[in-house]
């Protein structure tokens, strides 16, 4: 519900969530389903049961537990003067100990953890020379540490999901059939405008399964993050060159929330030149929707500005809107190129408009698959922009995550990235080379609660740049360009393009203008995205920004075959919808109004449409060979935003 909000309440958002971490919450979900609840119960009990081990030699050692005779799986011990020397000792025999409160160890186990991890804690404490507890005897007699009253007696994962799948053919053939019913990278391309959703190669995912980059924890000490201080370093610098600015952070965890981190850094900045009342953000209406809504979460009053009917931003409007709000003005942001998939001509002179009247530009970098290498917005007047990583950088984000949103900016704006308290305290997060007479560490806070945000995806972006180089960034930029084009051009005569530049090319994405169809044909630009995927493909982005429009972003991952495969679909889809205008098929019943079609709805015994079933199915003869089967026919949209739904086992069953 967050992330529509911030799409269609705009200025008046709550959130600007926009990216969330589905990959993961899709893993956690899967590890539910495998152990099932006896499963998740059992883990649960060895990981207490070892927990009270641990506890009750540590006793026998002469340490005292924290605060509390209760504990699930994390032990606090007090250490007192002990304390440095524990922890020195447990990093040289290759644990990692939290020291707390000054006088305190922490331990977490889980269930990766062992006897032998128990009995090493135990070396750890007792130090050279003393008797170590006995682990049976005291397995057979440690008291359980959880209290009776908070022992859980009610049933909990009884959907049949979480019971069924608990041994690994099962599971891998759940996980298939789950896949089955996906359109995903692996059957199409996604020709989402605006998402880029282009190849994850393989040699870019490989890394991030190494144990040296997996199973770093992100507060491990500063001198055990060698690895990834130089891929922070080494990307960052990347970035910069690709970017034209000066700094990078890469802590935020989406392009939201590096717009956020940026706005952040731009008020910083402004309270430290005095200008605190400094607070107006100008928007063009033409913006993505995490503008305003990360503006208004920033505190900035926003205040939305004009496009022409090229969907250009209006330089009249702007520039007088800057004159109106001069003495307050904080920022103006702008996309670039536009949502509108057109590089618009005057972005020079707008930064310039809004420098005199002391503001700051904010670029959204979000569509730099189509500038790097070619324009940088830190050289072309932009001040501060976020990048995507999951998009240009090839980090994977099916259904929206996990997300690298960095945020970067020019020189007099690197003081205020974002810090972090704790890393900063422990010395994993350097500190700033502070210019002379700065004073404090003028860092806003994080935004993320790990000070390298999703650390672990980051490998991916640094092997696609490393393994392309600079030739091969600025040969993809051209070529998500020309894709672009090509697809604009050839459909033209069929699906006009709605905005270009003045030399009639767009950016890297072109959106389709379908609004006069409705006239003719009554068909829709969801029509023809549902029937896209009777064609195998999935749709492109649907109404936005523009309604009743397709926005077509083909990316530089898909090669000349499958945009001709996509070219034909189109065109013969808008061959369809000649039948409907021509009065061959009805307004209300043709392959476009009942797309997609299921097997089941094509097999069954009665067939009352005005086309026959071939026609559904196999509108082009390729479609023989491959056919993507839509797991469900068509769904009524608004009636489903509006209707909440559960597909839980009915409560009478679970009664
Ligand atoms: C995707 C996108 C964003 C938001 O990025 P998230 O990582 O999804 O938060 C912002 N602006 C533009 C232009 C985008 O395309």
């Amino acid at each position: 519900l967050q992330t529509r909000e911030q799409h269609i309440r705009r200025e008046k958002a709550t959130s600007n969530i926009c990216t969330a971490q589905v990959l993961p919450a899709v893993i956690a979900s899967m590890y539910a389903v495998y152990h099932g609840p006896e499963g998740l119960k059992r883990i649960a009990q060895r990981t207490a049961r070892l927990a009270a081990i641990l506890k009750a030699g540590l006793t026998q050692l002469g340490f005292t537990h924290g605060h509390h005779d209760s504990a699930f799986d994390t032990l606090s011990l007090k250490t007192g003067d002990a304390t440095d020397a524990i922890a020195a000792r447990a990093v040289q025999m290759g644990a990692n100990l939290r020291k707390a409160w000054d006088s305190y160890l922490c331990i977490s186990l889980d269930e990766t953890s062992t006897r032998a991890d128990v009995e090493l804690l135990w070396r750890i404490f007792a130090g050279a020379g003393k008797q170590l507890p006995d682990f049976a005897a005291l397995e057979r007699s440690a008291p359980d540490l959880i209290p009776a009253e908070l022992r859980r007696t009610s049933a909990y994962l009884t959907h049949p999901v979480f019971n069924t799948h608990h041994n690994e053919t099962a599971m891998l053939r759940y996980i298939r059939k789950l896949s089955d019913k996906d359109l995903a990278l692996d059957r199409s391309m996604i020709p989402l405008g605006s998402c880029t959703m282009k190849l994850n190669a393989t040699s870019e995912m490989i890394p991030i399964t190494w144990p040296e980059f997996a199973n770093v924890h992100p507060f491990a000490p500063a001198d055990q993050l060698a690895g990834y201080a130089e891929l922070d370093h080494l990307l960052r610098d990347w970035l910069c060159q690709a970017t034209g600015y000066a700094g990078v952070s890469l802590q935020p965890n989406a392009g939201s929330q590096g717009e956020y981190a940026g706005l952040l850094a731009i008020k910083a900045w402004h309270e430290a030149q005095g200008h605190a009342h400094r607070t107006v953000c100008l928007i063009p209406s033409s913006a993505h929707g995490t503008n305003p809504a990360s503006a208004q979460m920033a505190g900035m009053q926003v205040v939305v500005t004009k496009c022409d009917e090229n969907g250009n931003v209006d330089m009249q409007d702007l520039q007088a809107q800057c004159e109106k709000h001069s003495a307050n003005l904080s920022c103006v942001m702008i996309t670039y190129p536009s949502t509108h998939g057109v590089f618009e001509t005057q972005v020079k002179e707008l930064c310039q408009i809004v420098h005199s009247h002391g503001g700051r530009v904010y670029v959204d970098g979000a569509n730099m698959n189509a500038l790097v290498g070619v324009a940088a917005p830190g050289e072309f007047g932009g001040d501060v922009s976020h990048l995507n990583l999951h998009k240009t950088f090839c980090i994977p984000h099916g259904g929206g995550g996990p997300g690298v949103g960095p945020v970067c900016v020019v020189e007099d704006l690197v003081p205020f990235l974002p810090g972090h308290a704790t890393a900063q305290a422990s010395g994993s997060l350097p500190p700033l080379p502070l210019g002379e007479g700065r004073g404090e560490d003028p860092r806003v806070g994080a935004v993320s609660a790990a000070p390298l945000g999703n650390a672990a995806v980051l490998p991916i972006s640094w092997m696609y740049i490393r393994m392309m180089g600079a030739d091969g960034l600025t040969a993809a930029t051209e070529a998500a360009i020309l894709s672009a084009n090509y697809i604009s051009v050839r459909l033209a005569e069929h699906y006009p393009t709605l905005y270009a530049s003045a030399n009639g090319h767009v950016a890297h994405e072109c959106i389709l203008d379908l609004r006069q169809l409705k006239d003719t044909s009554d068909v829709m630009a969801e029509d023809v995205a549902k029937r896209l995927i009777d064609y195998g493909f999935h749709a492109p982005t649907l109404s936005f920004p523009v309604a009743n429009t397709l926005m077509v972003e083909p990316t530089e991952s898909e090669d000349l075959a499958e945009l001709d495969r996509f070219i034909a679909a189109m065109i013969a889809i808008r061959e369809e919808i000649r039948q409907i205008e021509n009065g061959t098929w009805p307004q209300d019943d043709n392959p476009l109004k009942n797309a997609p079609h299921t097997a089941e709805s094509l097999l069954a015994a009665e067939w009352k449409h005005s086309y026959p079933r071939e026609v559904a199915a196999f509108p082009i003869a390729s479609l023989r060979q491959t056919k993507y089967w839509a797991p469900v026919g068509r769904v009524d949209n608004v009636y489903g935003d509006r209707n909440l739904f559960c597909s839980c086992v009915p409560i009478e069953d679970l009664a």
